[in-house]
């Protein structure tokens, strides 16, 4: 049984699509003005480990994320220049080429950090027609109204409004009250009222503007991601995440449009991941603690190993980023993938043996079957990743058969996404990356191999050992393995141990 906890009622729940075994599940994705830093990495991988439990748990995933390349402003007060606009200004290019140099940079990322695709990925200057319409929508049920600078949401007409954020419509304008600065829009209503329309000022050409009913002009943020996910997943979806920031504006602002038009509820399962502190600060480029996965990876880093330590903390607190805790999920993870690079020479040279109970012992299948159910309750537990990462070391410590060891390691990682399949080692040192000229003769290797000139192949192997490396032959393609870096790995394991 899988539990989450559920920002909309506050609590842990146990998981229920709505149509079994189908899940719709909505990600807020980046606005791609700037690069993504290590905090956003946080979050994308929360949402792709809840994917990847989901899966886990045998549900078809239609996963969709959208890419805001237009409308997402400085400022939530719905004043204040539209983000996209700014960067270009500020790198001398068009709007389109920022969105599309920064949307590339974001999914690289992704890909290092070993996230999955989601199946629909959507740009919001694609849905313009969708959005207008749903406006379109609100104003016939009258929950719009208009002011110099656009269509504005009258959030005072609906009754629940803000109850993703479990404050009264009274807290929530003096909260905003409070908070805003002096660039307060003239003339709304509420302070909770938010744009879906804004319109290009007069005197002012926007590289990005769209004719409408109301004017020329741009969608307001929120309106693109209810109109997305409507659009693909239905009137009412299964999940939607985000970070724990959008909780008071974006996503309560997206219930406040989705519901106000379809008199349904919007999303039965909210989820959000907490902010990233570094150093015990908010990330901030003038604080010089603000990190893309980029910069640890020029330290040194894998982009995995700050996977694996953002595993290690629940999703739902503050996660606190140093260099120490950095090098310790290094450590631990280069240390993993080592001990998942011995097991796979048994693994290959003997049969699995979970496949084939009866070779077993009756005290190892039990423990076997002890390590999985332990390693799924606690993934199912909120996505307790932490717990998941102590079953995997128990797993690697225990007395069970090689192979099976390897086996259960691998079904975890469909969870955890650590890519401890690829055990192409990962190298410290620029010393001991694998050089060129290696990568070559493995290559030339293999091209004998698959014309079954053994001769040549084996030759060019003892060529290879001599410079230092060994190659082992998987059903994945060969895998280079520096003798020097072994070394060093097992010095430096026995040393912290
Ligand atoms: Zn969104």
């Amino acid at each position: 049984m899988l539990r989450l906890y559920n920002t909309l009622t506050h609590k842990i729940e146990e998981f229920q699509p709505l149509n079994p075994p189908n899940v719709g599940y909505y990600s807020c994705g980046p606005t791609v003005y700037d690069f993504a830093h290590i905090g956003h990495a946080r979050t994308y991988i929360f949402a792709d480990v809840l994917q990847r439990v989901l899966e886990f748990n045998g549900y078809k995933v239609k996963r969709v994320m959208n890419i805001t390349d237009v409308g997402h402003l400085t400022s939530d007060s719905d004043s204040g220049e539209d983000k996209m606009e700014k960067g270009a200004k500020r790198e001398g290019k068009t709007v389109w080429e920022i969105a599309k140099f920064y949307t590339d940079d974001f999914f690289l990322m992704l890909d290092k950090l070993n996230i999955k695709r989601p199946e629909i990925i959507c740009k919001a200057t694609d849905y313009i027609k969708e959005m207008i319409d749903l406006i379109k929508k609100l104003e016939e049920k009258d929950y719009t109204y208009k002011l110099a600078d656009g269509i504005y949401f009258d959030t005072s007409k609906l009754p629940d409004y803000g109850k993703l954020t479990g404050q009264t419509f009274e807290k929530l304008q003096k909260t905003l009250k409070a908070g805003a600065r002096v660039d307060v829009v003239e003339g709304k209503k509420y302070p909770t009222d938010f744009a879906m329309w804004k319109f290009t000022p007069p005197d002012v050409k926007r590289q990005m503007e769209w004719d409408s009913p109301y004017g020329r002009g741009f969608p307001g943020w929120h309106i693109e991601c209810s109109a997305m996910a409507m659009k693909h997943l239905g009137d009412t979806i299964d999940i939607h995440t985000g970070g724990v920031d959008h909780v008071p504006i974006h996503h309560t602002n997206e219930i406040a449009q989705s519901e106000a038009a379809t008199g349904k509820p919007f999303v039965k399962y909210w989820l959000h991941a907490d902010h990233l502190l570094v150093d015990g600060a908010k990330m901030s480029k003038s604080l010089g603690n603000y990190y893309r996965v980029k910069d640890l990876e020029e330290k040194g880093f894998s982009p995995l190993a700050l996977r694996y330590l953002y595993l290690t903390a629940n999703y739902r607190t503050q996660l606190n980023f140093t260099w120490e805790s950095m090098k310790a999920a290094q450590t631990a993870y280069d240390s993993l993938k080592s001990q998942i690079s011995d097991l796979l020479p048994r693994r290959q040279a003997g049969k699995s043996q979970i496949a084939e109970r009866s070779a077993l012992s009756e005290e190892k299948l039990d423990k076997i079957n002890k390590f999985r159910d332990e390693f799924t309750q606690a993934i199912n537990d909120d996505l307790n990743t932490a717990q998941g990462l102590s079953v995997v070391w128990k797993v690697v410590k225990s007395n069970i058969p090689s192979e099976d060891k390897y086996d259960l390691l691998l079904l975890f990682d469909e969870v955890l996404g650590l890519d401890l399949k690829n055990i192409e080692l990962r190298v410290k040192n620029q010393e001991l990356r694998i050089p060129e000229e290696i990568n070559k003769l493995v290559k030339k290797r293999e091209e004998y191999r698959r014309q079954g000139n053994f001769k040549e192949s084996d030759r060019v192997r003892e060529v290879i050992a001599e410079k230092g490396y060994s190659v082992q032959d998987t059903p994945g393609g060969p895998i280079i393995i520096s003798n020097i870096f072994i070394k060093k790995l097992i010095d430096s394991q026995g040393n912290s141990d």
